[in-house]
């Protein structure tokens, strides 16, 4: 029997994320931070980037004219505060345009139809390749031989250790909550709530074990402290933070037993929405497997 589509498709986000950790490897990144103008830079005879306020058109663009690539960031997000030069959502963005180039069929669809990929990062697009180019994104900047170890070395990941490892790889919260959460051994997960909706989400391998196999979309979090957290400034403009507890099958989908969850909210006001991260206690865990000593 052929595989489902959605396994196909993961199989290619899969690929992006390791194209993107290879391109790390290959560009020498031995300690954090990765940084994309580099890789850029590697490639200056074949890519032109230029960063500018493009307001709400695109996070970024690749095109290509006669035998180059022409890369445009916005630069929209620098009013923000930031650590380097750049915002890291224009990093983000650099690293995801770069999957446009270093991935086959992305870069032959720009060369052979010479269609421009115009592109809203940062896990916000449904688009299959939109969500490859993320993926290769979050390889390059976060590859796992360099996040993996520090993920899996504490029993309870606190947000305090995430916001630590965003500083370190000069990442945002958002996405170092996401790349958290697809290496961690331990069950948790990452949502993205803005118009009081969960707009998307990632869960841990742990939770997908046992049968919590994705988080709910399109509705609105039925966790009580977590409505009384959004409630309180739905504008998201100014950064909060703030945590309560609820229940696993509360924002994910699937048949299990009740578990309970602590919940860290996030207020990000670039991309005006609150981020939520969800930790169980492994030992409260349905077992997947019959003790048989
Ligand atoms: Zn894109």
């Amino acid at each position: 029997m052929a595989d489902p589509s959605w396994k196909l498709d993961q199989a290619a986000r899969d690929f992006a994320m390791s194209k993107g950790e290879e391109i790390a490897k290959l560009n020498c990144f031995h300690t954090a931070p990765v940084d994309p103008f580099k890789v850029i830079a590697s490639e200056s005879n074949q890519i032109l980037a230029e960063g500018d306020d493009f307001r709400d058109s695109f996070d970024g663009r690749l095109s290509y004219h006669d035998g180059r690539f022409l890369l445009l960031y916005n630069t929209k997000y620098n009013q923000w505060p930031h650590n380097g030069s750049e915002h890291s959502k224009v990093r983000f963005t650099v690293a995801h345009e770069l999957g446009h180039y270093y991935l086959d069929r992305h870069r032959e669809f720009l060369v052979q139809r010479r269609q421009a990929i115009e592109s809203f990062t940062e896990f916000e697009s449904d688009k299959e390749v939109e969500r490859q180019a993320d993926a290769f994104a979050a390889g390059l900047l976060m590859p796992k031989y360099l996040v993996g170890p520090q993920v899996n070395c504490e029993l309870d990941s606190t947000m305090e250790s995430i916001k630590q490892a965003a500083n370190r790889f000069d990442v945002s919260l958002t996405s170092m909550m996401v790349r958290w959460t697809q290496l961690s051994d331990f069950p948790c997960a990452t949502l993205c709530v803005r118009d009081s909706v969960i707009q998307w989400g990632f869960a841990s391998e742990a939770f997908k074990r046992i049968g919590l196999w994705r988080t709910r979309r399109n509705v609105a979090p039925s966790s009580g402290d977590a409505k009384c957290f959004v409630g309180a400034d739905s504008s998201c403009s100014i950064f909060r933070e703030g945590d309560g507890v609820g229940r696993a099958h509360q924002w994910l989908e699937g048949n299990c037993d009740v578990i309970d969850v602590q919940e860290f909210y996030l207020v990000i006001p670039y991309s005006r929405c609150v981020m939520v991260f969800l930790a169980a206690d492994e030992d409260e865990l349905p077992s997947q497997w019959d003790d048989r000593d």
